[in-house]
Protein backbone atom coordinates (compact mmCIF):
# COMPACT_ATOMS: atom_id res chain seq x y z
CA UNK A 1 0.00 0.00 0.00
CA UNK A 2 1.43 3.07 -1.27
CA UNK A 3 0.15 6.06 0.88
CA UNK A 4 3.55 8.30 -0.02
CA UNK A 5 1.55 11.27 -1.31
CA UNK A 6 -0.77 11.42 0.89
CA UNK A 7 1.25 12.17 3.93
CA UNK A 8 4.16 14.15 1.93
CA UNK A 9 3.70 17.35 3.33
CA UNK A 10 5.09 19.63 0.97
CA UNK A 11 5.13 16.81 -2.12
CA UNK A 12 1.90 18.11 -3.97
CA UNK A 13 2.07 21.41 -4.74
CA UNK A 14 -1.10 23.88 -3.29
CA UNK A 15 -3.24 24.76 -6.70
CA UNK A 16 -4.60 28.22 -7.43
CA UNK A 17 -7.98 28.59 -8.83
CA UNK A 18 -8.37 27.93 -12.53
CA UNK A 19 -9.59 30.31 -15.36
CA UNK A 20 -11.57 29.40 -18.18
CA UNK A 21 -9.87 27.24 -20.70
CA UNK A 22 -10.60 24.99 -23.27
CA UNK A 23 -10.02 21.84 -21.31
CA UNK A 24 -8.53 18.98 -22.31
CA UNK A 25 -11.96 17.48 -21.91
CA UNK A 26 -13.59 20.11 -24.00
CA UNK A 27 -10.75 19.65 -27.15
CA UNK A 28 -11.68 15.97 -26.93
CA UNK A 29 -15.54 16.61 -27.13
CA UNK A 30 -15.24 18.70 -30.47
CA UNK A 31 -12.50 16.12 -32.10
CA UNK A 32 -15.38 13.38 -31.32
CA UNK A 33 -18.38 15.25 -33.08
CA UNK A 34 -16.51 15.96 -35.87
CA UNK A 35 -14.65 12.41 -36.48
CA UNK A 36 -16.91 9.99 -34.17
CA UNK A 37 -13.76 8.83 -32.45
CA UNK A 38 -11.08 9.50 -29.82
CA UNK A 39 -7.57 8.00 -29.76
CA UNK A 40 -8.89 5.38 -32.19
CA UNK A 41 -11.71 4.06 -30.11
CA UNK A 42 -15.35 4.44 -32.60
CA UNK A 43 -18.14 6.19 -30.49
CA UNK A 44 -21.24 4.18 -29.73
CA UNK A 45 -24.09 6.59 -30.87
CA UNK A 46 -27.81 7.03 -29.31
CA UNK A 47 -30.44 8.30 -30.60
CA UNK A 48 -33.60 9.18 -28.57
CA UNK A 49 -37.08 9.69 -29.05
CA UNK A 50 -40.45 10.19 -27.41
CA UNK A 51 -42.82 9.26 -30.01
CA UNK A 52 -45.90 9.61 -27.02
CA UNK A 53 -45.14 11.19 -24.13
CA UNK A 54 -47.69 10.22 -23.13
CA UNK A 55 -47.24 6.74 -22.70
CA UNK A 56 -44.32 7.12 -20.31
CA UNK A 57 -41.71 5.53 -22.84
CA UNK A 58 -38.64 6.18 -24.70
CA UNK A 59 -36.79 4.62 -27.62
CA UNK A 60 -33.29 4.43 -27.98
CA UNK A 61 -32.20 3.66 -31.14
CA UNK A 62 -28.36 2.59 -30.35
CA UNK A 63 -25.70 2.43 -33.19
CA UNK A 64 -22.13 0.85 -33.23
CA UNK A 65 -19.57 -0.71 -35.31
CA UNK A 66 -18.32 -4.06 -34.18
CA UNK A 67 -14.55 -4.10 -33.29
CA UNK A 68 -14.83 -8.22 -32.61
CA UNK A 69 -16.94 -10.96 -33.45
CA UNK A 70 -18.23 -11.26 -29.98
CA UNK A 71 -20.13 -8.31 -28.42
CA UNK A 72 -22.13 -8.07 -25.09
CA UNK A 73 -24.31 -5.31 -24.31
CA UNK A 74 -25.12 -4.51 -20.82
CA UNK A 75 -27.36 -2.30 -18.98
CA UNK A 76 -26.19 -0.96 -15.82
CA UNK A 77 -28.05 -2.22 -12.49
CA UNK A 78 -27.02 0.76 -10.57
CA UNK A 79 -26.50 4.13 -10.94
CA UNK A 80 -23.38 6.04 -8.60
CA UNK A 81 -24.85 8.44 -6.50
CA UNK A 82 -27.82 5.75 -4.94
CA UNK A 83 -26.11 2.81 -3.96
CA UNK A 84 -28.33 0.30 -4.10
CA UNK A 85 -28.97 -1.90 -7.08
CA UNK A 86 -31.98 -1.18 -9.76
CA UNK A 87 -34.08 -3.52 -11.61
CA UNK A 88 -33.26 -0.81 -14.83
CA UNK A 89 -33.49 -3.88 -17.19
CA UNK A 90 -37.35 -4.61 -16.15
CA UNK A 91 -38.37 -1.65 -17.93
CA UNK A 92 -35.85 -2.16 -21.20
CA UNK A 93 -37.86 -4.26 -23.97
CA UNK A 94 -35.55 -4.67 -27.22
CA UNK A 95 -37.75 -4.06 -30.40
CA UNK A 96 -35.01 -4.85 -33.14
CA UNK A 97 -31.59 -5.49 -34.10
CA UNK A 98 -30.33 -5.40 -37.52
CA UNK A 99 -27.08 -5.09 -39.44
CA UNK A 100 -26.47 -2.09 -41.86
CA UNK A 101 -28.30 -3.92 -44.54
CA UNK A 102 -31.29 -4.61 -42.82
CA UNK A 103 -30.66 -7.69 -41.69
CA UNK A 104 -32.18 -8.64 -38.95
CA UNK A 105 -28.97 -10.32 -36.02
CA UNK A 106 -29.62 -12.96 -33.41
CA UNK A 107 -29.16 -11.41 -29.95
CA UNK A 108 -28.24 -14.40 -26.87
CA UNK A 109 -29.98 -13.28 -23.87
CA UNK A 110 -26.75 -13.90 -20.88
CA UNK A 111 -28.74 -12.57 -18.37
CA UNK A 112 -31.57 -10.12 -17.32
CA UNK A 113 -29.01 -6.80 -18.33
CA UNK A 114 -27.05 -8.40 -20.88
CA UNK A 115 -27.28 -9.63 -24.42
CA UNK A 116 -25.04 -11.00 -26.80
CA UNK A 117 -24.58 -10.60 -30.72
CA UNK A 118 -22.15 -13.17 -32.44
CA UNK A 119 -20.32 -13.21 -35.99
CA UNK A 120 -20.56 -9.05 -35.93
CA UNK A 121 -17.07 -8.02 -36.41
CA UNK A 122 -16.83 -4.95 -38.44
CA UNK A 123 -20.64 -4.86 -38.94
CA UNK A 124 -22.39 -2.03 -38.23
CA UNK A 125 -25.02 -2.73 -35.88
CA UNK A 126 -28.24 -1.35 -35.12
CA UNK A 127 -30.40 -2.22 -31.96
CA UNK A 128 -33.44 -0.03 -31.15
CA UNK A 129 -35.56 -0.67 -27.70
CA UNK A 130 -37.93 1.12 -25.39
CA UNK A 131 -37.88 1.80 -22.04
CA UNK A 132 -40.69 2.69 -19.49
CA UNK A 133 -40.40 5.88 -17.22
CA UNK A 134 -42.85 6.27 -14.96
CA UNK A 135 -40.97 6.59 -11.42
CA UNK A 136 -40.65 9.99 -9.98
CA UNK A 137 -37.74 9.54 -8.27
CA UNK A 138 -34.25 11.00 -8.54
CA UNK A 139 -32.26 7.16 -9.55
CA UNK A 140 -35.26 6.65 -12.06
CA UNK A 141 -36.24 8.00 -15.61
CA UNK A 142 -39.57 9.55 -15.61
CA UNK A 143 -41.85 10.50 -18.81
CA UNK A 144 -45.15 12.40 -18.74
CA UNK A 145 -46.59 14.60 -21.50
CA UNK A 146 -44.80 18.18 -20.32
CA UNK A 147 -41.30 16.86 -20.00
CA UNK A 148 -38.61 13.67 -19.50
CA UNK A 149 -36.24 12.91 -17.50
CA UNK A 150 -33.53 10.25 -18.77
CA UNK A 151 -31.35 8.74 -16.35
CA UNK A 152 -28.22 7.30 -18.52
CA UNK A 153 -27.92 3.87 -16.58
CA UNK A 154 -31.18 3.09 -16.86
CA UNK A 155 -31.36 5.02 -20.98
CA UNK A 156 -27.62 3.49 -22.34
CA UNK A 157 -26.39 -0.42 -23.01
CA UNK A 158 -22.60 -0.12 -23.14
CA UNK A 159 -19.99 -2.71 -24.62
CA UNK A 160 -18.72 -5.17 -21.92
CA UNK A 161 -15.24 -4.43 -21.50
CA UNK A 162 -15.07 -1.27 -23.33
CA UNK A 163 -16.34 1.20 -20.53
CA UNK A 164 -13.26 3.77 -22.22
CA UNK A 165 -15.97 4.05 -25.84
CA UNK A 166 -17.01 7.49 -26.43
CA UNK A 167 -20.56 8.19 -26.81
CA UNK A 168 -22.46 10.72 -29.04
CA UNK A 169 -25.63 11.15 -28.25
CA UNK A 170 -29.17 12.71 -30.03
CA UNK A 171 -32.34 13.74 -28.66
CA UNK A 172 -35.35 14.28 -30.83
CA UNK A 173 -37.35 16.48 -28.52
CA UNK A 174 -41.05 15.87 -28.82
CA UNK A 175 -43.01 19.05 -30.77
CA UNK A 176 -43.38 21.73 -28.32
CA UNK A 177 -40.98 20.86 -25.89
CA UNK A 178 -37.98 23.73 -26.13
CA UNK A 179 -34.48 22.13 -23.85
CA UNK A 180 -32.53 20.10 -23.01
CA UNK A 181 -30.24 20.47 -19.73
CA UNK A 182 -27.58 17.97 -19.59
CA UNK A 183 -23.68 18.28 -17.49
CA UNK A 184 -22.61 16.41 -21.08
CA UNK A 185 -20.73 18.47 -23.65
CA UNK A 186 -22.74 19.65 -26.62
CA UNK A 187 -22.33 19.96 -30.37
CA UNK A 188 -21.55 23.46 -31.24
CA UNK A 189 -23.17 22.72 -34.44
CA UNK A 190 -26.90 21.04 -32.89
CA UNK A 191 -27.45 21.99 -29.91
CA UNK A 192 -29.49 18.41 -29.64
CA UNK A 193 -26.54 16.44 -30.14
CA UNK A 194 -24.17 15.89 -26.95
CA UNK A 195 -20.65 13.95 -26.62
CA UNK A 196 -19.25 12.08 -23.68
CA UNK A 197 -15.41 11.05 -24.22
CA UNK A 198 -16.15 7.95 -22.01
CA UNK A 199 -19.33 5.75 -20.83
CA UNK A 200 -18.29 6.62 -17.51
CA UNK A 201 -18.79 10.30 -18.46
CA UNK A 202 -22.31 9.46 -20.24
CA UNK A 203 -23.76 7.24 -17.08
CA UNK A 204 -22.59 10.82 -15.02
CA UNK A 205 -24.73 12.77 -16.73
CA UNK A 206 -28.48 13.24 -16.70
CA UNK A 207 -30.96 15.03 -19.20
CA UNK A 208 -33.79 16.88 -18.71
CA UNK A 209 -35.94 17.33 -21.69
CA UNK A 210 -39.10 19.50 -21.60
CA UNK A 211 -39.82 23.48 -21.31
CA UNK A 212 -37.41 24.58 -18.14
CA UNK A 213 -36.94 27.60 -16.92
CA UNK A 214 -33.45 29.43 -16.59
CA UNK A 215 -32.15 31.41 -13.23
CA UNK A 216 -30.00 33.89 -13.30
CA UNK A 217 -26.35 32.29 -14.06
CA UNK A 218 -23.27 33.60 -12.21
CA UNK A 219 -19.69 33.32 -12.54
CA UNK A 220 -16.81 32.55 -10.04
CA UNK A 221 -13.51 33.04 -11.52
CA UNK A 222 -15.11 33.29 -14.65
CA UNK A 223 -16.83 29.87 -15.01
CA UNK A 224 -20.59 30.08 -15.46
CA UNK A 225 -22.82 28.33 -12.83
CA UNK A 226 -26.14 27.61 -14.30
CA UNK A 227 -29.43 26.66 -13.22
CA UNK A 228 -32.06 25.03 -15.08
CA UNK A 229 -35.15 23.17 -13.72
CA UNK A 230 -39.08 21.91 -14.68
CA UNK A 231 -42.02 23.05 -13.14
CA UNK A 232 -40.25 25.87 -10.91
CA UNK A 233 -42.59 27.78 -8.91
CA UNK A 234 -42.75 31.74 -8.37
CA UNK A 235 -40.21 32.76 -6.64
CA UNK A 236 -37.30 35.06 -6.49
CA UNK A 237 -35.02 33.32 -8.59
CA UNK A 238 -32.17 35.95 -8.20
CA UNK A 239 -32.15 35.85 -4.65
CA UNK A 240 -31.39 32.10 -4.92
CA UNK A 241 -28.84 32.62 -7.05
CA UNK A 242 -27.06 35.51 -5.06
CA UNK A 243 -27.52 33.06 -2.19
CA UNK A 244 -26.12 29.77 -4.25
CA UNK A 245 -23.29 31.93 -5.26
CA UNK A 246 -21.72 32.37 -2.01
CA UNK A 247 -22.10 28.90 -1.06
CA UNK A 248 -19.91 27.94 -4.14
CA UNK A 249 -17.67 30.74 -3.42
CA UNK A 250 -17.09 29.46 0.05
CA UNK A 251 -16.74 26.19 -1.23
CA UNK A 252 -14.18 27.13 -3.88
CA UNK A 253 -12.41 29.13 -1.34
CA UNK A 254 -12.08 25.97 1.04
CA UNK A 255 -10.39 23.36 -1.69
CA UNK A 256 -8.59 26.06 -3.89
CA UNK A 257 -10.24 24.97 -7.09
CA UNK A 258 -12.94 25.07 -9.91
CA UNK A 259 -12.42 21.54 -11.53
CA UNK A 260 -14.97 22.32 -14.36
CA UNK A 261 -15.67 24.04 -17.50
CA UNK A 262 -19.01 24.96 -16.41
CA UNK A 263 -21.29 23.69 -13.45
CA UNK A 264 -24.97 22.76 -14.04
CA UNK A 265 -27.71 22.55 -11.29
CA UNK A 266 -30.62 20.93 -13.01
CA UNK A 267 -34.09 20.71 -11.16
CA UNK A 268 -36.23 18.13 -11.97
CA UNK A 269 -38.85 19.35 -10.20
CA UNK A 270 -41.58 17.63 -7.50
CA UNK A 271 -40.12 14.74 -5.88
CA UNK A 272 -36.91 13.74 -3.28
CA UNK A 273 -33.47 13.52 -3.28
CA UNK A 274 -30.75 14.81 -5.26
CA UNK A 275 -27.61 13.33 -7.06
CA UNK A 276 -23.98 14.25 -7.76
CA UNK A 277 -22.21 14.93 -11.00
CA UNK A 278 -19.06 16.16 -11.66
CA UNK A 279 -20.27 19.32 -13.53
CA UNK A 280 -23.99 19.08 -12.75
CA UNK A 281 -26.00 17.93 -9.84
CA UNK A 282 -29.45 16.54 -10.37
CA UNK A 283 -32.07 18.15 -7.59
CA UNK A 284 -35.62 16.87 -6.98
CA UNK A 285 -36.40 21.11 -6.68
CA UNK A 286 -39.58 23.08 -7.66
CA UNK A 287 -38.29 26.03 -5.01
CA UNK A 288 -40.96 25.21 -2.63
CA UNK A 289 -40.44 26.64 0.91
CA UNK A 290 -38.26 29.32 -0.31
CA UNK A 291 -40.61 32.24 1.10
CA UNK A 292 -40.20 31.27 4.11
CA UNK A 293 -36.62 31.46 6.24
CA UNK A 294 -36.90 27.95 7.39
CA UNK A 295 -37.61 26.86 3.77
CA UNK A 296 -35.40 28.70 2.22
CA UNK A 297 -32.70 27.33 4.80
CA UNK A 298 -33.34 23.55 3.94
CA UNK A 299 -33.15 24.35 0.01
CA UNK A 300 -30.00 25.77 0.39
CA UNK A 301 -28.49 23.11 2.78
CA UNK A 302 -30.04 21.06 -0.04
CA UNK A 303 -27.86 22.68 -2.72
CA UNK A 304 -25.12 23.20 -0.86
CA UNK A 305 -24.34 19.59 0.04
CA UNK A 306 -25.30 18.18 -3.72
CA UNK A 307 -23.24 20.95 -5.35
CA UNK A 308 -20.47 20.20 -2.12
CA UNK A 309 -20.28 16.53 -2.90
CA UNK A 310 -18.26 17.14 -6.59
CA UNK A 311 -15.51 17.38 -4.16
CA UNK A 312 -16.45 15.28 -2.31
CA UNK A 313 -17.05 11.90 -3.56
CA UNK A 314 -16.90 12.60 -6.94
CA UNK A 315 -13.26 13.69 -6.85
CA UNK A 316 -12.00 13.16 -3.14
CA UNK A 317 -13.45 9.41 -2.98
CA UNK A 318 -13.18 6.30 -1.26
CA UNK A 319 -10.95 3.90 -3.65
CA UNK A 320 -13.75 1.68 -4.05
CA UNK A 321 -15.66 4.12 -5.81
CA UNK A 322 -14.12 3.99 -9.10
CA UNK A 323 -13.73 3.16 -11.66
CA UNK A 324 -17.19 1.74 -11.29
CA UNK A 325 -18.68 -1.60 -11.98
CA UNK A 326 -21.95 -1.11 -13.14
CA UNK A 327 -23.06 -4.75 -13.01
CA UNK A 328 -22.47 -5.08 -9.16
CA UNK A 329 -23.15 -3.53 -5.62
CA UNK A 330 -19.48 -1.13 -4.91
CA UNK A 331 -19.05 -1.57 -1.82
CA UNK A 332 -16.64 0.96 0.83
CA UNK A 333 -16.61 1.34 4.03
CA UNK A 334 -16.01 4.86 3.57
CA UNK A 335 -19.50 6.27 2.63
CA UNK A 336 -19.68 8.16 6.21
CA UNK A 337 -17.11 10.48 4.51
CA UNK A 338 -18.41 10.87 1.30
CA UNK A 339 -21.90 11.41 3.29
CA UNK A 340 -21.80 12.04 6.38
CA UNK A 341 -18.63 14.93 6.11
CA UNK A 342 -20.70 16.73 2.92
CA UNK A 343 -23.55 17.15 5.56
CA UNK A 344 -21.08 18.45 7.80
CA UNK A 345 -19.77 20.80 5.42
CA UNK A 346 -23.40 21.98 4.91
CA UNK A 347 -23.51 24.01 7.61
CA UNK A 348 -20.10 24.67 7.37
CA UNK A 349 -20.48 26.77 4.17
CA UNK A 350 -23.53 28.32 4.74
CA UNK A 351 -21.95 29.52 7.74
CA UNK A 352 -18.60 30.83 5.50
CA UNK A 353 -20.77 32.39 3.40
CA UNK A 354 -22.70 34.12 5.56
CA UNK A 355 -26.16 32.93 5.27
CA UNK A 356 -26.52 30.96 8.76
CA UNK A 357 -24.83 31.96 12.19
CA UNK A 358 -22.81 29.73 14.33
CA UNK A 359 -25.57 29.17 16.32
CA UNK A 360 -27.89 27.72 14.18
CA UNK A 361 -24.85 24.99 12.86
CA UNK A 362 -24.47 24.31 16.75
CA UNK A 363 -28.25 23.82 16.51
CA UNK A 364 -27.99 21.46 13.52
CA UNK A 365 -25.40 19.62 15.02
CA UNK A 366 -27.68 18.75 18.07
CA UNK A 367 -30.37 17.88 16.10
CA UNK A 368 -28.14 15.24 14.69
CA UNK A 369 -27.11 13.95 18.32
CA UNK A 370 -30.10 13.48 19.39
CA UNK A 371 -31.21 11.59 16.09
CA UNK A 372 -28.05 9.73 16.52
CA UNK A 373 -28.41 8.98 20.01
CA UNK A 374 -32.18 8.17 20.27
CA UNK A 375 -31.70 5.57 18.01
CA UNK A 376 -30.44 1.96 19.34
CA UNK A 377 -28.63 1.05 16.64
CA UNK A 378 -25.84 2.89 17.29
CA UNK A 379 -25.08 -0.51 19.32
CA UNK A 380 -25.17 -2.72 16.83
CA UNK A 381 -23.90 -1.04 13.69
CA UNK A 382 -20.83 0.90 13.26
CA UNK A 383 -20.30 3.61 10.46
CA UNK A 384 -17.78 2.10 8.37
CA UNK A 385 -20.70 -1.18 9.17
CA UNK A 386 -23.47 0.98 7.94
CA UNK A 387 -21.35 2.33 4.92
CA UNK A 388 -20.49 -1.54 3.98
CA UNK A 389 -24.31 -2.61 4.20
CA UNK A 390 -25.69 0.04 2.72
CA UNK A 391 -26.72 -1.93 -0.31
CA UNK A 392 -28.90 -4.27 1.96
CA UNK A 393 -30.14 -1.35 4.48
CA UNK A 394 -30.47 1.17 2.31
CA UNK A 395 -29.04 5.31 2.79
CA UNK A 396 -31.16 6.20 6.09
CA UNK A 397 -30.89 2.51 8.08
CA UNK A 398 -32.50 -1.07 7.86
CA UNK A 399 -36.11 0.52 8.06
CA UNK A 400 -37.51 -3.41 7.75
CA UNK A 401 -36.73 -6.50 10.16
CA UNK A 402 -33.83 -4.94 11.09
CA UNK A 403 -34.95 -1.51 12.12
CA UNK A 404 -33.71 -0.61 15.43
CA UNK A 405 -30.07 -2.34 14.70
CA UNK A 406 -28.41 0.01 12.10
CA UNK A 407 -27.68 3.50 11.50
CA UNK A 408 -27.55 5.99 9.28
CA UNK A 409 -24.33 7.54 8.21
CA UNK A 410 -25.97 10.93 7.58
CA UNK A 411 -26.49 11.18 11.07
CA UNK A 412 -23.32 9.64 12.75
CA UNK A 413 -21.28 11.07 10.02
CA UNK A 414 -21.79 14.81 10.20
CA UNK A 415 -21.72 14.35 14.23
CA UNK A 416 -18.35 12.33 14.25
CA UNK A 417 -16.86 14.75 11.04
CA UNK A 418 -17.63 17.92 13.06
CA UNK A 419 -15.97 15.79 16.45
CA UNK A 420 -13.52 15.23 14.05
CA UNK A 421 -12.45 18.72 12.87
CA UNK A 422 -12.48 19.50 16.44
CA UNK A 423 -10.12 17.21 17.59
CA UNK A 424 -7.56 17.99 14.43
CA UNK A 425 -8.10 21.66 15.62
CA UNK A 426 -7.21 20.47 19.07
CA UNK A 427 -4.70 18.19 18.82
CA UNK A 428 -3.16 20.82 16.20
CA UNK A 429 -3.41 23.59 18.43
CA UNK A 430 -5.47 25.07 16.03
CA UNK A 431 -3.09 25.15 13.15
CA UNK A 432 -5.19 22.65 11.21
CA UNK A 433 -8.30 21.40 10.72
CA UNK A 434 -10.82 19.19 8.59
CA UNK A 435 -10.31 21.59 5.75
CA UNK A 436 -6.15 20.85 5.27
CA UNK A 437 -7.49 17.52 5.25
CA UNK A 438 -9.93 17.46 2.45
CA UNK A 439 -7.72 19.65 0.55
CA UNK A 440 -5.05 17.31 1.09
CA UNK A 441 -6.98 14.45 -0.17
CA UNK A 442 -8.48 16.30 -3.09
CA UNK A 443 -4.80 17.44 -4.57
CA UNK A 444 -3.87 13.51 -3.91
CA UNK A 445 -6.81 12.36 -6.31
CA UNK A 446 -6.17 14.80 -8.42
CA UNK A 447 -2.11 14.30 -8.89
CA UNK A 448 -2.78 10.21 -8.85
CA UNK A 449 -6.33 9.59 -10.24
CA UNK A 450 -7.29 7.50 -8.24
CA UNK A 451 -9.65 6.99 -4.29
CA UNK A 452 -8.25 7.19 -0.89
CA UNK A 453 -7.95 4.10 1.35
CA UNK A 454 -9.35 3.73 4.67
CA UNK A 455 -5.80 3.46 6.02
CA UNK A 456 -4.68 6.49 3.73
CA UNK A 457 -7.95 8.90 5.24
CA UNK A 458 -7.19 8.05 8.93
CA UNK A 459 -3.32 8.74 8.42
CA UNK A 460 -4.10 12.28 7.05
CA UNK A 461 -6.30 13.02 9.59
CA UNK A 462 -3.62 11.68 11.99
CA UNK A 463 -0.75 13.78 9.96
CA UNK A 464 -2.20 17.11 10.59
CA UNK A 465 -3.45 16.22 14.02
CA UNK A 466 0.39 15.66 14.44
CA UNK A 467 -0.68 12.54 16.53
CA UNK A 468 -2.14 8.94 16.62
CA UNK A 469 -5.59 8.87 16.46
CA UNK A 470 -6.99 5.24 16.83
CA UNK A 471 -8.81 5.95 20.03
CA UNK A 472 -10.73 8.57 18.11
CA UNK A 473 -11.57 6.10 14.89
CA UNK A 474 -12.94 3.71 17.08
CA UNK A 475 -15.88 5.60 16.51
CA UNK A 476 -15.97 4.92 13.16
CA UNK A 477 -14.89 1.04 13.10
CA UNK A 478 -16.92 0.12 16.16
CA UNK A 479 -19.74 0.94 18.12
CA UNK A 480 -17.78 2.48 21.01
CA UNK A 481 -20.37 5.40 22.40
CA UNK A 482 -19.21 9.01 21.81
CA UNK A 483 -17.84 10.46 24.49
CA UNK A 484 -18.84 14.26 24.20
CA UNK A 485 -17.04 15.65 27.40
CA UNK A 486 -13.59 14.46 26.07
CA UNK A 487 -14.53 15.06 22.61
CA UNK A 488 -16.00 18.85 23.55
CA UNK A 489 -13.22 19.66 26.43
CA UNK A 490 -11.20 23.03 25.28
CA UNK A 491 -14.05 24.04 22.88
CA UNK A 492 -15.96 25.79 25.11
CA UNK A 493 -19.32 23.60 24.75
CA UNK A 494 -20.97 21.39 26.41
CA UNK A 495 -23.52 19.26 25.91
CA UNK A 496 -26.35 18.67 28.65
CA UNK A 497 -28.59 15.80 28.73
CA UNK A 498 -32.24 15.18 30.04
CA UNK A 499 -34.04 11.78 30.05
CA UNK A 500 -37.95 11.79 29.91
CA UNK A 501 -40.09 9.23 31.55
CA UNK A 502 -40.18 7.58 28.31
CA UNK A 503 -36.87 6.92 27.75
CA UNK A 504 -36.23 9.52 25.41
CA UNK A 505 -33.25 11.54 26.47
CA UNK A 506 -32.51 14.97 24.82
CA UNK A 507 -29.20 16.53 24.29
CA UNK A 508 -28.76 20.35 24.15
CA UNK A 509 -25.45 21.67 23.31
CA UNK A 510 -24.67 25.25 25.57
CA UNK A 511 -21.81 27.72 24.92
CA UNK A 512 -20.29 27.70 28.30
ZN1 LIG B 1 -25.17 13.17 -0.45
Amino acid sequence: MDVKPYLCRNGIPPMKTTAPRLSTGLLLSLALFVSGTIAGKTAIHYTVTIPDPASSRYVVELSLTAASDSVTLRLPRWMPGYYQLMSYADNLRILTCTDNQGNTLKLDTLATNAWRLKGVKGKAVTLTYTVDARKQFVANSLVDKQHAYLVPAQSFLYEDGNLDRPAIVSVKLPEGWSSIATGLDTDPENPHRFSATSMDVLYDCPLLLGNLKSLPSFKINGIEHRFLGYDLQSFDGRALMTDLQRIVQAAVDLMGDIPYDTYTFIGIGPGNGGIEHLNNCVVSFTGQGLDTEEGRLRNLHFLAHEYFHHFNVKRIRPVELGPFDYDRENRTTQLWVSEGLTVYYESVLLLRAGLIDSATVLKTMEAAINALENNPGRHHQSLAQASYQTWEDGPFGNQGPRRGKTISYYAKGPVVGWLLDMRIRQASKGQYSLDEVMRHLYRASKATGRGFTDAEFQQTCEHYAGADMSDFFDYVYTTKPLDYTACLKGSGLRLDTLTAPTGRTTYTLTRL
